[in-house]
């Protein structure tokens, strides 16, 4: 293997809002550049004018930057090959496919479509299945079959031809996968792929694909396994060119499957089970939506850490990793062959691990924004507390406020589950009497007003569970919450105060 720097691509066609799966082909590309000092191309595939969406090249864009994996060249950024868009390189795919013609590894043909489905249904009568091959290509309207003049008079009135590639017949093709080791393919069960076509002089996605990936200097060639099929053709390309001693190594990851491992994982599950698939939230040209990652309060570490580990795995126990642990730790070796399945609890899981890891400070800072929406306005340092207190039960910032609102609002009703279970037998007068002790203190620190709590139950032999459970109620209003002793920390002697009064009054 030569020493040459490491130069991936990621090459989404821009058809539609960018699935997950695309994301963590484009988070391994990113690792691997990055593990091995390498460049990180975005190339926007987008030659197939009918599947073009308007809209979903910047999706792809602001996802990547959402992700935090960033593009060392390519569309959005330039760079010394550009352009990275294939419809702005037009003009370069020709001339290679008019080379693959004259070195004899292509050929024009000429068959309109209606020709190729009137054949294509005789096949069908017959029993069998039509393939554009080596047994046709002789018979058929194409520069292998028609006389010299012919092909030159066609090429010459109209445009209704294209460039086919024509694939030798029975040969052993080996190609190596840095994930599935060597695999070897015989030519004659693969068919003569359009290179190029002269209506729309277009490319197709294999000639741009092979043109650009070698232009590009692209050194390893990192895709979903669904291309592995291609990857044949995609060597002979090479081989054809004379391109074999620079061509990319491939990596082909492996699908990413649903919940319950049985198919690809697609919006369709998503819907159905309540998960998005996408990373943030879309809206077509038509208006349909589909919701994002972003939108529903994943944090972008989070989402790439649960990516990274669909398909991929650290060789230890390790679950929790950065960006740059990623980097540092990411290789192909470690790539998994079989598909990976999408669980979507555990992503909930993970994001849950990375929003208990972040300072309170941190949390205060987005917390705040959400209390303010509330028309609430709190110091940060009260906030600061308040999220080191309910982090712990949190998944998403938008557990938040369903955690924290008592701290800011008094209880208006009670939880009625737990008005039964605890405000019963002696219970209200308990906590009568907690008032009465705290109110004898004027630190309300959790360290000054526990003890003074705990001795009192202790040495009158009181049930806790029963007097605390009730002294939560007054206080929150349902059976819910941090320790008792943090929360009257934060709320203060006077609203403490003025809450058991108010539970006495409204419980009896
Ligand atoms: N444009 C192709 C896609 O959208 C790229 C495949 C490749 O990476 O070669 O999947």
């Amino acid at each position: 293997m030569s020493e040459r720097k490491v130069r991936v691509r990621f090459a989404p066609s821009p058809t539609g809002p960018l699935h997950i799966g695309g994301v963590r082909t484009a988070l391994y590309n990113y690792l691997f550049a990055r593990k091995n000092g390498g460049d990180f191309i975005l190339r926007i595939e987008d030659t197939d004018s009918q599947r073009f969406v308007p809209g979903a090249e910047e999706y792809i864009i602001e996802s990547l930057k959402w992700c935090g994996i960033k593009i060392d060249e390519g569309v959005s950024v330039g760079g010394p090959h550009a352009p990275y868009r294939q419809s702005e390189r037009k003009e370069i795919y020709l001339k290679y496919a008019l080379e693959l013609v004259e070195k004899g590894w292509a050929y024009y043909a000429f068959d309109t479509a209606e020709e190729l489905d009137k054949i294509r249904k005789e096949y069908e009568t017959a029993g069998k299945t039509f393939a554009y091959n080596y047994e046709v290509r002789e018979k058929l309207a194409t520069s292998l079959a028609l006389p010299q003049e012919e092909v030159a008079r066609r090429l010459k009135d109209s445009n209704h031809w294209v460039i086919r590639f024509k694939m030798p017949e029975n040969e052993e093709v080996s190609m190596n996968d840095m994930v599935r080791g060597n695999v070897t393919v015989n030519t004659s069960t693969l068919d003569d792929k359009v290179l190029y076509k002269a209506i729309d002089q277009l490319p197709t996605y294999h000639l741009a694909n092979i043109v650009d990936d070698h232009l590009m200097e692209i050194s390893h060639v990192i895709r979903g396994e669904e291309w592995l099929p291609s990857l044949p053709l995609h060597i002979l390309l090479y081989r054809a060119f004379g391109w074999s001693d620079t061509q990319p190594e491939f990596a082909h990851l492996p699908l990413l499957l649903k919940p319950d491992g049985k198919g690809k994982l697609s919006k369709r599950d998503g819907d159905k089970l309540g998960f998005p698939v996408f990373p943030l939230y879309w809206v077509s040209p038509a208006g349909e939506t589909a919701r994002g990652y972003r939108e529903d309060g994943y944090f972008p570490e989070a989402f790439i850490n649960m990516l990274a580990l669909l398909g991929w795995n650290p060789g230890t126990e390790q679950e929790i990793f950065s960006m740059d642990e990623l980097i540092k730790l990411f290789s192909i070796e470690h790539v998994g062959k079989s598909g990976a399945r999408f669980n979507p609890e555990k992503a909930r899981w993970f994001n849950a691990q990375h929003l208990k890891a972040k300072n309170n400070k941190e949390l205060a800072e987005i917390y705040l924004p959400i209390l303010k929406e509330h028309n609430i306005e709190c110091p940060l340092e009260k906030a600061e507390k308040i999220c080191g207190l309910i982090k712990e039960r949190a998944t998403f910032v938008t557990d938040f406020w369903g955690l924290s609102s008592f701290f800011f609002i008094a209880p208006e009703n009670y939880d009625e589950k737990a008005v039964k279970k605890f405000w019963k037998n002696d219970n209200p007068k308990y906590v009568a009497k907690i008032g009465e002790l705290l109110a004898q203190t004027d630190d309300f620190s959790a360290t000054v007003t526990e003890p003074i709590i705990h001795e009192w139950i202790t040495e009158n032999e009181l049930p806790m569970g029963q007097v605390m459970n009730s002294f939560r109620l007054a206080i929150v209003g349902a059976s819910m919450g941090p320790s008792m002793f943090d929360i009257i920390e934060i709320i203060g002697k006077e609203e403490t105060l003025k809450r058991i009064a108010n539970a006495s009054e409204k419980l009896g």
